[in-house]
């Protein structure tokens, strides 16, 4: 099985962190988003201790919230003692709403609005990420309206090469994010900010990607942003708390996919953050680091109950899901790949070639194409595993579909931590 938290029990079913799919698929109904509170738990701790062994503790891990957000993950990741990071006022006013202290939230995003500025000062946010000059001057002027000093980092984009790395897709020059390194323009931001009495530069930050399997672009961003730390010491006397690399760690959505153990990237940044700051002669930052996919992505499965199987001969085999595109738009966005299982026929064999379809108006509508499962039959529970991060959190209610529940199971329990949707919430806003 692709997640640690996934297995088969003496009746076939798939069974998630000790619980019956099928059981689950019958109390709460489908489509159903299931979340392993065990597996995210096991994951912020890998993080954390991985700080602990390679890093002497100095630093963090940040929940990237955008994978998944709501008031329980919020939660659930601050108990294991990671930072939550937002990208909206939405998702900043989640975090809050979830008891999270303001200091521990750290606040990223391209084009934040003056009001989503404002209310992130007003709630004390300990790290709004600039992107660009243009937030920098408005938190300015918002910092000296509320007579407040704001603590702040800066989003730098490191330049770095994308013919040697393709699968960096952030850290790029042609990328909306961030103050460019190589043309100088970040060195004058730097210098804008640290003279400002407004705000207060702590450190930098970048992000090269996501769903990397590799080690050498984290090892390599840590070491052009020390450069950088170290230019900036020498020409401008301005030094830093903490180097926040981002995050990108690359999970298992199907078997082949190479996802190399969370720890081995601490170990390589680590090392290569003492072997740079030794050379450069600089202090060792705190280090951050920016998980969202790998905390949630491998403990979430979606539980559906197949309709119409459609077999055309010598084209595809439609299997329709009560689901789709709505509640999962990623292979319709991007072709993401999935493993999908009859969940009440777990231990057959996937001898069936099936094309996943969703039950909305769009022949796009699809999880999955041309996939091997277990011979299904209408009323079977299909399973999609891996659906934790970027599934929940980029749901919409198109054909007015409403978002299914989402439960959370640990050890064999399960609760509901979202609930379903109903056409009462669909009209809650319409006049
Ligand atoms: C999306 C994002 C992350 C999280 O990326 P994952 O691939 O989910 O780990 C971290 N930092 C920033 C700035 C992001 O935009």
């Amino acid at each position: 099985m692709i997640s640690p938290c996934l297995s088969i029990n003496e009746k076939g079913h798939l069974v998630i962190s000790g619980c019956d799919t099928v059981e689950l698929a019958e109390r709460y109904g489908t489509p159903l988003y299931v979340m392993s509170e065990d597996e995210i738990r096991s994951v912020c701790r890998r993080y954390r201790s991985s700080f602990e062994e390679y890093y002497q503790g100095n630093g963090k891990a940040l929940y990237a919230s955008k994978a998944f957000c709501c008031k329980e993950i919020c939660r659930i990741v601050t108990e294991e003692g990671l930072d939550v990071e937002v990208v909206s006022g939405g998702e900043l006013y989640t975090a809050l709403q979830a008891g999270i202290s303001p200091e521990n939230i750290h606040f990223q995003g391209n084009n934040k609005t003056v009001s989503e500025l404002e209310f992130a000062v007003n709630s004390g946010v300990g790290d709004i990420v600039v992107d660009n000059l243009s937030e920098l001057y408005k938190l300015q002027k918002i910092a000296a309206k509320q007579g407040t000093i704001v603590p702040i980092s800066l989003r730098i984009k490191p330049g770095i090469d994308a013919h040697t790395h393709e699968f960096i897709r952030t850290g790029q020059i042609d990328s909306k994010f961030g103050i460019d390194l190589t043309s100088g323009e970040a060195l004058e931001a730097v210098k804008m900010a640290a003279g400002m009495r407004e705000v207060s530069l702590r450190g930098l930050h970048c992000h090269v990607g996501s769903q990397i399997f590799e080690k050498e672009p984290f090892v390599h961003a840590a070491e052009v942003m020390l450069n950088f730390f170290a230019e900036i010491k020498q020409k401008l006397s301005v030094e830093f708390d903490f180097l926040n690399l981002g995050g990108g760690f690359g999970i298992h959505y199907v078997e082949e996919d190479d996802a190399i153990p969370y720890e081995e990237y601490m170990a390589a940044v680590s090392e290569a953050v003492h072997r740079k700051c030794g050379e450069l002669g600089l202090p060792l930052p705190k280090i951050y680091i920016e998980p969202g996919r790998s905390i949630v992505g491998e403990a979430g499965i979606t539980l559906y109950t197949v309709g119409n199987i459609l077999e055309i001969p010598t084209v595809r085999n439609y299997v329709s899901i009560d689901g789709g595109m709505y509640e999962n738009p990623r292979y319709a966005l991007y072709q993401a790949q999935y493993t999908c299982l009859i969940a009440n026929k777990a231990n057959q064999p996937a001898d069936y070639i099936a094309t996943v379809t969703g039950k909305c108006c769009e022949s796009g509508d699809l999880i999955q194409e041309h996939t091997s499962i277990q011979r299904p039959e209408e009323g079977d529970i299909l399973a999609v595993l891996s659906t934790g991060a970027y599934n929940y959190s980029m749901a919409s209610n198109y054909n007015r579909n409403v978002r299914p529940a989402c439960v959370m199971v640990s050890e064999g329990k399960s609760r509901i931590v979202i609930k379903g949707e109903t056409y009462d919430d669909l009209l809650r806003n319409d006049i």
